[in-house]
Parts: C-alpha cells; structure tokens; sequence
C-alpha cells in the first residue's frame, strides 16, 4: 500500500482497469468493481473470488466463488467462470456459495442456461451451488474458511470474512453490496487486515439515496473510519461517473487530523483518446 494514507492510482498507467492491492497483512486481491457495471476480485493465495460480476483468466482459476448477492453486475460472468474453470481446471473443486434465499433461483438459472450442456456434463451443478446463511463457513485452500455475514441490501445479500485458519482473525472482509449499518452495530465485522467495502455514493446530498438503496456512502464511512478496526479500508463499487479529483478532495479534508486505518479507493480510469 502506498505509504500515503489516500492512494489513487493513476490515470492512464498499464493495467489501470483492475485494482492489484497487497497490504502487509493481507494476501493479494485483483479485480475490478464499478456500480452497476461489474464486480469482481480474486484472491488467488486462497483460490476464492469474491462476487463473478465479470470473468478473466485469473478469475476462471480459482476453485470457490463467494457471492454477495445476484444483482446482475456481480454475477453476470458465472456462466463464463463455469465454462472456463470446469474446462480448464478440471479435476479442481467447483464451488458457488450464495445467499440461501437464492440458491433454488440461480440453480434454476443455471440449469436451464442456453448451451451450457458441456458445464452441465462435467459438474453437477446442484452440488456445486452452497446456501449460504449468516454464521455459515465454507472451507477454503490451506484450512481457510470464508464466513458469511448478514449484509444489508435490497435483495438477500452476504458479505465474506476470510480467516486464514477458523480461530484466527479475517485477513480480507468483503462487504460486497450493502450499507454501513451492520458495521455501525457491530464494528467487529469490520477487524480485518483489509474491508473492501461498498461506496457507491458519494455526493453530499446523496446520503438518503445510499441507504434506501442499501448502499454505502463516503460520508458514512469516513464517521466510522476513527473507530474501523481494519487496517487499512479499501472503498469499492464507486459509480462510473465518480468525480475522482472531488473524492480525493473530499477524503483527504475528512483524514487530516483524525485517527483510523489508511483509506484506499479505486475505480478504473477512462480511456483517453
Ligand atoms: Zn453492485
């Protein structure tokens, strides 16, 4: 992380579509996440990803995909990840955890998905998608676990601890879609080496806005930041349209002077022509 407490990457530099952070504490995340659009990261040391919004080569290799909720744009490259990891990484476990309420739905989805036979022949697909309730573990590489948290959304929708062993503290919690007020009552879900979390708002007079639609918004988190037990908060699914110069602006005011983690937020940089 860079040693500046606010880091954004620059415009224009290679690769600048999708996110590479790697704190001291934490193992490597890679992705990409933009409100409404796509999201989805790997974390290859464990072999999870964290939502299948869209799919690439380093996505379709890892073994278990942790949904948050199945809003289009963080599972709309499933059936792309199914193709690609059951073909290419055949023989390796083909797990989807998703939020109880909705594993019947995208199991149904999935069975009925156009040309999908080759999936269907190599993996049973019943088998592969887990319900997944608050408290609920599912087993990673290496004796990991991911531990599923109640979220606050409008649909049924989880966020993801993951504990390098099931004693140990989350070296990664990810928020995936939702608004701060789990967090707010209970600031232990945020102690972590790294939250990924939703800060789809940013604008002052879109607070309201955030949380009837169950998001996250900047101001909410920068009250929360002095007290984040993480140690270091990584605000994601920023819209498209973010004014990166005005939320730089703004998050750098609200840091000087107070206590908390260091801030990370990222979304990709528009190509210049
Ligand atoms: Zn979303």
């Amino acid at each position: 992380v860079n040693p500046e407490r606010l880091h954004f990457p620059t415009a224009g530099a290679p690769g600048d579509w999708e996110l590479h952070l790697e704190t001291a504490a934490a193992p490597a995340v890679v992705g990409h996440s933009v409100a409404a659009l796509a999201t989805a990261f790997a974390v290859p040391s464990l072999g999870v990803a964290l939502d299948m919004g869209r799919c690439s080569a380093l996505l379709a290799r890892q073994d278990v995909v942790l949904l948050s909720h199945c809003h289009s744009d963080h599972i709309a490259g499933l059936v792309a990840w199914l193709s690609a990891h059951t073909r290419r990484h055949r023989d390796r476990p083909t797990t989807i955890a998703v939020p109880a309420e909705r594993r019947s739905s995208l199991l149904a989805a999935l069975s009925v998905w156009p040309d999908l036979d080759g999936v269907r022949r190599r993996v049973d697909l019943d088998a592969c998608l887990v319900g997944a309730e608050d408290g609920d573990e599912i087993p990673l590489a290496g004796g990991a676990v991911a531990r599923a948290v109640r979220a606050h959304h409008v649909v049924p929708s989880l966020a993801w601890s993951l504990h390098p062993t099931s004693a140990g503290r989350a070296s990664i919690h990810y928020g995936g879609d939702g608004s701060i007020l789990p967090y707010r009552d209970r600031p232990e879900l945020l102690d972590a080496a790294l939250a990924l979390v939703d800060c789809t708002f940013v604008e002052s007079g879109r607070r309201v806005a955030a949380r009837l639609s169950g998001h996250g918004h900047l101001t909410d988190w920068m009250e929360l930041l002095p007290n984040a037990a993480c140690d270091c908060l990584g605000l994601i699914h920023l819209a498209s349209y973010t004014d990166i110069r005005a939320l730089t602006t703004t998050v750098e005011a609200q840091l000087r002077g107070h206590a908390g983690p260091p801030v990370v937020a990222w979304i990709p940089q528009p190509t210049r022509s």
